[in-house]
């Protein structure tokens, strides 16, 4: 029986003909009119009633071994799990390159460019190529050619230059052999937390709750150290946006010698297969890598760390809809291993997990630096009256301070774009998306109105196609014109703006952030991209405009993650010496979020939300699926998800009885892409119970003739 990455949720049998295909193996088989990939999950020798219909499996490709039985039982869970076809999660699961027909070539070993001597690379070099002199100096640590790319664009040309030279050296990656960056010697916390993890055995969940710049990465460097010396692999998951090249660096800096694949979109297809490839025969130690590293195999793991748990870009929100999160803590469990889940400011979800004993809490309540103290944290009120281009006085005042002492400022705003809204002055109309139910955004860069959700993009409007009135006005406030205005306000000052739009190419994020490092940039405009797990040394003042948004959502969880993103937010101020300031413009200054959050403490938030969950039965005090389905009209979509709940309807007490079966319902954003959307929420107290009742229910939602529309399953979701 072989899975097949096609839209049926079944098995395929094939006979063997004369090969000898061994489970886990990856074999090519004939699907229709063509050749498709699949892994073999099963060999049955009671298959005589089906010689004669079946045919034949074409050839065994051998450049990929025999899957593990573990990685194969995980995939299976996750398929059952999330109700996905095994062969798509299997698919998923593996390379890309191991889903094609050919078979896959590997390429040289690949090898890392260190500079022995940066003076002698640096002199080489004229003081005016910044760039180049910034990824010679980074060469200091060696660096694989996929790391490089990342540096810069040219990155990697320009160390096969050096090395032509001399200048540079390449070797094979775990035999160099530099001094390892010394162990920090830990404060207290640090210490028993260090302690706990390296002393567990089996299957035992931590939650490392500690304050941004508390030194969990040390706490993960040195419980990894204590792995590896038991000749054990460590798989380290963390969100895409935080895998740069310099926390790579921090990870090849302490463990030189030691073979360490980096699993992310970053990488080519070969590249990808190359690191996987090298994680499954145990020669790599470590895997340090986004959600989807979670399926990579592993055979001797010895703990799985899950950095920044509460991110949402653990789950993945198309396709296969899984939680990176919550598989590493069923594969841990399955593997019998320790997995440690860390964070500032942790999701409800582990939160309650620890407060029930589930899991065991490690805190790191201070910050690492000697010193370091958290940042202060000022409300700033938002009076449009007293406004001055979106800012109030007191900010102003702040920055030009800030900046007159030499120092960094980050202007965050969770908008990109020039401003959020182009609306007529006269009547009211405003700019929005043909295919959508939402607003156009104004870019004046490139002279356009951008939908946000579809990618739809036309020429700026110049006139009001309802009045004709010519006085369209942006109104609101994005990146761009926060760019704007700050150089009028700011003249000889560097600005960069950090979002989506500016750093679209590849390298040029870390082509910013490396500008940012070099104390080239003065004010620094930047999105939640830029919130997260990046260190600069001299940025002491952050100013937050627009965090309201967030507090009257629809989605339960908005909360949450605008205390999570402030957090980090703050966490980029003052990470050194120097105490750091932190001002939020708000207009809500009373309401208990903000209370919270100049306490400093996530505690109180994390437990005053959990009663509030538990009140209204919410996750994590209840567990939900929902079934989202579209259709070139609303009417059509909610009838799908009529017949889906009748589905549901159908079923024995014993399963019906514990669901709270909802109504479809249009969703928030009824129009998105040209069709519409609704959902249904289907709810049990466990999950337990909800799973059974999917099984059963499952083999009769998937035969719903849906016409013209379609449904899809997401299990746990997040965004609702
Ligand atoms: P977190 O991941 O908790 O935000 P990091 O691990 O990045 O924190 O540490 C923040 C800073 O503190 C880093 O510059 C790190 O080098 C430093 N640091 C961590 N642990 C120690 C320690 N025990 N003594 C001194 N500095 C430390
Ligand atoms: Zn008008
Ligand atoms: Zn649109």
């Amino acid at each position: 029986m072989v899975a097949l990455d096609v839209p049926l949720n079944r098995l395929f049998g094939y006979a063997i003909g004369n090969l000898d295909p061994h489970v886990g193996q990856r074999v090519i088989v004939p699907f229709g009119p063509r050749q498709l990939s699949g892994i073999v999950i099963e060999r049955r020798s009671d298959a005589g009633e089906f010689v004669g219909k079946t045919r034949n499996i074409l050839a065994i490709r051998d450049d990929l071994p025999a899957l593990p039985p573990e990685t194969l039982a995980l995939c299976q869970f996750v398929a059952d799990y999330y109700h996905h076809p095994l062969g798509a999660v299997l698919s998923s699961a593996l390379p890309t390159v191991f889903r094609n027909v050919p078979a896959f070539k590997s390429p040289a070993p690949a090898c890392v460019y260190y500079a022995p001597d940066v003076a002698i690379l640096l002199a080489q070099i004229s003081a005016r190529a910044h760039a180049q002199r910034r990824v010679a100096q980074a060469l200091e640590q060696p660096y694989t050619p996929a790391a490089l790319r990342r540096l810069h664009d040219s990155g990697l040309k320009w160390a096969k230059l050096w090395a032509e030279k001399g200048w540079v050296q390449t070797a094979a990656e775990s035999t160099v052999l530099a001094e390892p960056t010394p162990n920090l010697p830990l404060n207290a916390e640090q210490a028993t937390a260090v302690a706990a993890l390296s002393a567990a055995h089996g299957f035992a969940p931590f939650l490392l709750y500690g304050i941004t710049g508390s030194g969990k990465t040390e706490v993960y460097l040195q419980t990894i150290a204590a792995v590896l010396g038991r000749g054990e692999q460590v798989l380290v998951l963390i969100p895409e946006i935080n895998l740069t090249p310099q926390l790579e660096g921090r990870f090849r800096a302490r463990f030189p010698g030691v073979q360490m694949s980096c699993l992310h979109s970053g990488l080519n297809d070969t590249e990808r297969a190359v690191n996987w490839l090298a994680a499954l025969s145990g020669e790599a130690k470590i895997v340090l890598g986004t959600r989807l590293a979670i399926f990579t195999p592993l055979p001797h793991l010895g703990m799985i760390v899950v950095d920044e748990e509460h991110d949402p870009s653990f789950k993945q929100q198309e396709g296969l809809r899984y939680s990176a999160r919550d598989v590493a803590v069923y594969r841990a469990r399955s593997a019998q291993v320790p997995i440690v889940l860390g964070s500032a400011t942790p999701s409800i979800e582990s939160w309650a997990n620890a407060k029930a004993g589930r899991y065991q809490m490690l805190t790191l309540a201070e910050r690492a630096v000697p010193g370091a103290v958290l940042p202060k944290i000022t409300l700033l009120p938002v009076k449009k009256a007293g406004l001055i281009d979106g800012f109030n006085r007191m900010a102003f005042a702040a920055m030009h301070e800030a900046l007159a002492r030499g120092e960094q400022v980050l202007v965050f705003i969770n908008r990109r774009g020039y401003s959020p809204v182009l609306q007529c002055g006269e009547c009211g109309w405003m700019a929005s998306c043909k295919h959508c139910s939402a607003r156009l955004v104004l870019h004046l860069r490139d002279r356009s109105l951008r939908c946000h959700h579809c990618g739809f993009e036309e020429p700026i409007t110049h006139a009001c196609p309802d009045c004709g009135n010519q006085d369209l006005k942006p109104v609101g406030q994005g990146t761009q014109r926060l760019e704007e205005s700050l150089a009028t306000h700011f003249p000889g000052k560097t600005i960069l703006r950090i979002d989506r739009d500016s750093t679209r190419r590849k390298g040029e994020m870390d082509a910013a952030l490396a500008q940012v490092h070099s104390g080239e940039a003065d004010i620094l405009i930047g999105t939640q991209m830029l919130a997260k797990g990046h260190d600069f040394d001299r940025l002491n003042l952050v100013i937050a405009l627009n965090a309201d948004t967030g507090l009257f959502s629809v989605d339960f969880r908005a909360e949450e993650r605008l205390f999570a993103l402030l957090t980090q937010v703050a966490g980029r101020a003052g990470r050194r010496e120097t105490p750091g300031e932190v001002m939020i413009q708000t207009a809500f200054a009373d309401h208990p979020f903000y209370h919270q959050l100049l306490g400093r403490d996530y505690a109180p938030f994390a437990n005053r939300t959990l009663i509030e969950r538990t009140e209204m039965l919410l996750p994590p005090a209840a567990a939900w699926v929902l079934f989202r389905a579209e259709a070139p009209d609303i009417e059509h979509a909610l009838q799908i998800l009529q017949l889906i709940r009748a589905c549901f309807e159908r079923l024995a007490p014993e399963f019906l009885l514990p669901l709270t079966l909802n109504h479809p319902v249009a969703a928030t954003m009824v129009k998105k892409a040209g069709v519409e959307r609704a959902q249904l929420l289907i709810a049990a107290e466990q999950r337990a119970q909800l799973q059974r009742a999917l099984h059963q229910a499952m083999p009769h939602i998937e035969v719903i003739k849906c016409g013209k529309g379609r449904w899809t399953l997401d299990v746990d979701p997040i965004e609702v």
